[in-house]
């Protein structure tokens, strides 16, 4: 019951990076989570997963980037083009894909002791790259404006992460994913943890992100997919069985007329 996404309408920026995974499939040791995923996930778009806990959309999700190979005893299939290349073409390095795909957790995990000017430049050091003082004044500028936060706290970049409240700390880490210069952001439940104005805050950032990153946002909350995504994808594991996506398309239709009875009683609330 694997979807492929139908061909998205024209977006501002559809000339961003897209990802498109082609039947992804996903173990922990003998026991198969994800089967024959497929979606295509367009270039400057966002893209919201949906379904109930326990379903893969964590794992799918670290397939985008290189990171479900690094829990132990965990293996995949399939493949994952961005913008057209494998992620997993075993000449590239997984820097390579690190570098171009970011992500941003549930629970907000800032470096807590690191100043707020360090840790929006934190990745430049783990990825090598190289930039001045002025420049990295630049970016770090232009990282916590994107990031919704630059406003909050430019009178006080030296003061600890850690010092920030939960939602500040989250837009910390957009900002800190964004100086790597990503072209895909993944967001695993970004405001789970957040109260309501907090997350109307990052929902605002994701809004205006989605036109130069591509974006890919799992959340359990069914009016922030139908506000910040243009297209939405319905994953279910039924009855022990690996995780399948019943059901993708452009959100509007997902969320109004669902060509499947269980997506339909996903997105009313029905179980
Ligand atoms: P979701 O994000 O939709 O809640 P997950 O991707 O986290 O789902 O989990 C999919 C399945 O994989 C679940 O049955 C979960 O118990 C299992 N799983 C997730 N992470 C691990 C892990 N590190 N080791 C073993 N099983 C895991
Ligand atoms: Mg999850």
């Amino acid at each position: 019951m694997t979807s492929v996404m139908t061909s998205p309408h024209p977006v501002p920026g559809a000339e961003q990076a897209s990802i498109d995974a082609r039947a992804v499939s996903a173990w922990f040791g003998d026991r198969k989570v994800l089967d024959r995923v497929s979606l295509l996930m367009p270039g400057g778009s966002v893209t919201a997963l949906i379904g109930p806990s326990g379903c893969g959309k964590s794992t799918f999700l670290r397939t985008l980037n290189r990171m479900h190979e690094l829990i132990p005893g965990a293996s995949l299939a399939g493949e994952v083009l961005l913008s057209g290349v494998d992620i997993y073409d075993p000449t590239r390095k997984l820097t390579d894909a690190r570098k171009q795909i970011g992500m941003v957790f549930q629970k907000p995990n800032p470096f807590p002791a690191m100043s707020i000017y360090d840790n929006v430049i934190a990745g430049l050091k783990l990825t090598g790259l190289k930039a001045g003082r002025s420049e990295r004044d630049d970016l770090v500028e232009q990282c916590l404006t994107k990031a919704g936060l630059w406003v909050e706290v430019r009178d006080r970049l030296r003061q600890p992460g850690g010092a920030l409240s939960g939602g500040q700390q989250q837009r910390l880490c957009i900002a800190r994913s964004l100086a790597v210069r990503p072209k895909v952001l993944l967001m695993d439940e970004p405001c789970s943890a957040l109260d309501p104005t907090s997350t109307r805050r990052i929902e605002q950032t994701i809004a205006e992100l989605g036109h130069e990153v591509t974006i890919i946002i799992v959340t359990h909350n069914m009016q922030q997919a139908a506000r910040v995504s243009q297209q939405c994808a319905f994953f279910l594991a039924e009855q022990g069985t690996p995780g399948v996506i019943v059901e993708a398309g452009p959100t509007q239709q997902i969320f109004t007329a669902p060509n499947d009875q269980r997506t339909a009683d996903y997105v009313n609330g029905r179980f």
